[in-house]
């Protein structure tokens, strides 16, 4: 199958082409032709699978075939991200692949000033990017008309729905004309998500791209079990392999992101962090000087690190184990992308087990465990007497055996 084949208008298709891309990927060719028939369509695609050209090819492909009267430009197709990392790139990537066309597009998000996107949306726009708050903001205030939208995209609807969004997305959907095309892409389908597409879409058709559970399979996974004390002498250790030339790091807290990019910096690695207590400014100056390879590590939370498209990410390291799962895959799917090989490492602290063993259970398969020789797997050796059955529980040799009660006073070897 080729872009070719999909009949995108030429000068998209030169776009696509300029992108660098050959073949589509299989979410784009399960989506594309359905979404270029008017078909309402569910994507089931983890971020890295080339997602976002599956929804931005068919909504460039329309607006360059609509009216184009001369007069001012009517807000036509509308995406909603959950973060405003992911609604600039994916800006970039309409900017890309419509290279060659007269689209405009503007990114609208919070956390900067409202003036310059209200000074866009009244010059006129064929597409708006933006997160729910900061539409509804404009709505609000009137400085957009969503009256004239023929296509809408929820894209990561399931991080709308983590991150609280999906009340705001269910009354931008409201305003939205009702003779409309709608898609949703998601990685995971939780049943409030099932439930806004029975609700919103028409006749919906589901297209999946790889297993909704299971991280891309290029990448190589390890668990390192360490006590948190020791967490950062080896990271530090494990960032002189020369390999790890473009490291992302993910703490849960801010705090801990500014703590971890402080402790590396003093170590003598290149580190800047991305959170959401940065200014939209400093976070973007972090990424790019990430993506230009002034800096070897970024340190980030799970929620700013949403929307990050950086090509050759040769590691992703989970300071901590994420809470939920599926955090888990979105973490280390910033590696890998397409079909690079890439590394995802994780480093458990005795109490992380518990979060461990539920990222295990939920894409079905033990990670391998990997010890540094430096940094012996090394759990506490005073269990509080309360804690002792349950820690005995948690309890895994390398190669996967429990150990009993007893033995969760030894050294894990
Ligand atoms: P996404 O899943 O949309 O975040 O895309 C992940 C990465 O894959 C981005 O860097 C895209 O530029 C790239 N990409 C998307 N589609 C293709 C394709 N057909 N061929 C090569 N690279 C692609």
């Amino acid at each position: 199958m080729s872009f070719e084949s999909f009949g995108l208008s030429d000068h998209l298709l030169r776009g696509v082409l300029a992108a660098g891309y050959e073949n589509p990927t299989e979410i784009q060719i399960k989506a594309i032709p359905l979404a270029l028939s008017g078909k309402d369509v569910i994507g089931r695609a983890q971020t890295g699978t080339g997602k976002t050209a599956a929804f931005m090819l068919p909504i460039l492909d329309r607006l360059s075939a609509g009216p184009q009267n001369g007069g001012k430009k009517k807000v036509r197709a509308l995406v909603v991200t959950p973060t405003r990392e992911l609604a600039l790139q994916n800006e970039q990537f309409a900017i890309k692949y419509g290279k060659f066309m007269q689209i405009k597009t503007v990114a609208t998000f919070g956390g900067v000033s409202i003036g310059n996107q209200i000074d866009a949306l009244r010059r006129g726009m064929d597409m708006v990017i933006a997160t729910p708050g900061r539409l509804l903001d404009h709505l609000n205030r009137g400085t957009v008309n969503l009256s004239q939208v023929e296509i809408v995209v929820l894209d990561e609807a399931d991080r709308m729905l983590d991150m609280g969004f999906i009340d705001q997305v269910r009354r931008i959907i409201q305003v939205l004309p009702r003779d409309r095309q709608t898609m949703l892409f998601s990685a995971t389908m939780p049943s409030e998500i099932k439930s806004l597409a029975l609700r919103y879409m028409k006749d919906p058709v589901t297209v999946e791209a790889g297993i909704a559970r299971n991280p891309a399979e290029a990448i190589n996974q390890q668990v390192y079990r360490i006590g948190r004390e020791n967490k950062i002498d080896l990271l530090i250790e494990l960032l002189k392999n020369p390999e790890m030339k473009s490291v992302l790091v993910f703490s849960r807290t801010r705090h801990g992101a500014d703590r971890i990019t402080r402790r590396l910096e003093h170590s003598g690695v290149k580190a800047t962090a991305i959170h959401s207590d940065r200014s939209q400014a400093q976070r973007i100056r972090a990424l790019e000087g990430f993506k230009r390879g002034h800096c070897q590590v970024l340190v980030a939370t799970d929620i700013a690190a949403r929307g990050i498209d950086v090509q050759g990410i040769s590691c992703v390291v989970n300071f901590d184990v994420p809470d939920s799962p599926e955090d888990y895959i979105h973490r280390v799917g910033r590696t890998g992308r397409m079909d690079n090989a890439g590394d995802a490492v994780t480093l458990v602290a005795f109490d992380e087990e518990s979060n461990l063993n539920r990222v295990e259970r939920f894409i079905g398969r033990e990670l391998e465990r990997k010890e540094h020789p430096n940094f012996p797997a090394e759990f506490k050796i005073n269990v509080p007497r309360q804690h002792e059955a349950r820690a005995g529980a948690q309890f895994r040799t390398n190669s996967g055996r429990r150990f009993g009660r007893k033995s969760c006073r030894q050294r894990v070897a």
